[in-house]
């Protein structure tokens, strides 16, 4: 009995130190990393304070992102909706982003003057982004609203798709008008991800007219409530593959579609930059033969926020995992690979089942190993 309690003990404690993702405290900064000839740059664009209907002044914001190690946020106050308005008179819309900037001043985040334009159905609501004068968008007739936008060359893009306020049924429609938007260029992107929900529909709906694939927060209380930070969690943001770190290069990358939405650890996005940034997410450290056998033992590291899970698709079983394998973030994942024979390379293929490039669709990759790395 003694000696069975011993070796259960034994068992639990290896099996803390292989599923303990991190030796380190759970790291809260969102990191991701470039990919050949952009910056990852991790954004929320979607952002209320006590200037619209959230609860918190703009410095509060400026302070979380920070703590998330953010490298952009928009400002984006409800321009027609002012529930505070008799406490919190409201005469210049621009307000939230300059006392924001203020408060940003010496920081390295960039912060963006944006609004959301709230119509009812259709076209329901939506944020322009990167406004020279928030003001000049209340106009009253909602195709004008977005012509003014169009007029400042704003980012557009339309919020939440799928609120249950607007479609009981909570799928993403495009209506005549949204059509008609898209057609003249006055809608750009769609949120995919909104807070906590995410729409396949909207994915569809990006793919089919070449909009720019959104996920933001639309935070109204402190993010570290609505997310669980501290206790592992992420806000939803979106990330652009910028030339460099600078609003303009934000805003063509968005016109240029370069985007992923990060979303409860799923990764949203274009194959042509979901493949770029896996890839630049897990790199093999080591890959050596355990002892004299033909069991691979292969050392993946991820230096990115998001934790992975892979399907197993390559030809060789493994020794240690089913065909399913997480990939803590942060952390060096140990995958043995039962190789048959000895060999001085070997080819993984896995499916990332945590990637979405379509509905129900999820990229491969495939990793080249050099054995005695
Ligand atoms: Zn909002």
């Amino acid at each position: 009995m003694k000696n069975l309690l011993f070796i259960f003990a034994m068992a639990c404690g290896h099996l803390l130190t292989a599923q303990t993702p991190h030796s380190h405290a759970h790291q809260r900064k969102i990191v991701f990393p470039d990919i050949p000839g952009y910056q990852t740059l991790s954004c929320d664009f979607h952002i209320h304070t006590v200037f619209s209907d959230g609860s918190v002044w703009p410095d509060i914001r400026i302070q979380e992102a920070m703590k998330d190690g953010l490298d952009a946020i928009a400002m984006t106050e409800h321009l027609e909706y002012q529930p505070h308005k008799a406490d919190i008179p409201h005469p210049d819309r621009n307000r939230s982003y300059h006392v924001a900037t203020e408060s940003a001043e010496g920081k390295d985040l960039l912060v963006i003057n944006g609004s959301e334009i709230t119509r009812n159905m259709p076209p329901g609501h939506s944020n322009a982004l990167f406004l020279e004068d928030a003001n000049k968008l209340l106009v009253e007739d909602s195709l004008e609203v977005f012509k003014e936008a169009q007029k400042q060359d704003a980012f557009v893009f339309w919020n939440h798709p799928n609120w249950t306020s607007h479609y009981k049924d909570g799928m993403a429609k495009l209506t005549d008008m949204h059509l008609k938007l898209i057609k003249e260029g006055l809608l750009h992107g769609i949120e995919v991800v909104n807070d906590i929900t995410y729409s396949t529909e909207a994915l569809q709906i990006a793919l089919d007219h070449n909009l720019t694939i959104m996920g933001t927060s639309d935070i109204h209380g402190l993010v570290d409530w609505q997310y669980d930070i501290p206790d592992g969690g992420h806000r939803p943001i979106t990330l652009v593959f910028a030339k460099e770190k600078t609003k303009a290069s934000i805003k063509e990358a968005l016109q240029n579609r370069r985007t992923i939405a990060w979303f409860r650890d799923y990764l949203i996005g274009r194959e042509e930059f979901l493949l770029p940034l896996i890839r630049a997410s897990l790199l093999v450290s080591s890959a050596s033969y355990k002892g004299d056998t033909q069991v691979l033992s292969i050392k993946i590291e991820n230096n990115s926020s998001v934790a992975y899970t892979l399907e197993n698709l390559g030809e060789f079983s493994l020794h240690a995992h089913t065909d399913l394998i997480d990939i803590p973030h942060h952390a060096t994942t140990e995958i043995l690979l039962k190789t048959l024979e000895r060999r001085a390379s070997v080819e993984l293929r896995f499916k990332v089942l945590n990637a979405v490039t379509a509905p129900k669709t999820h990229p491969e990759i495939r990793i080249a190993v050099k054995v005695g790395e």
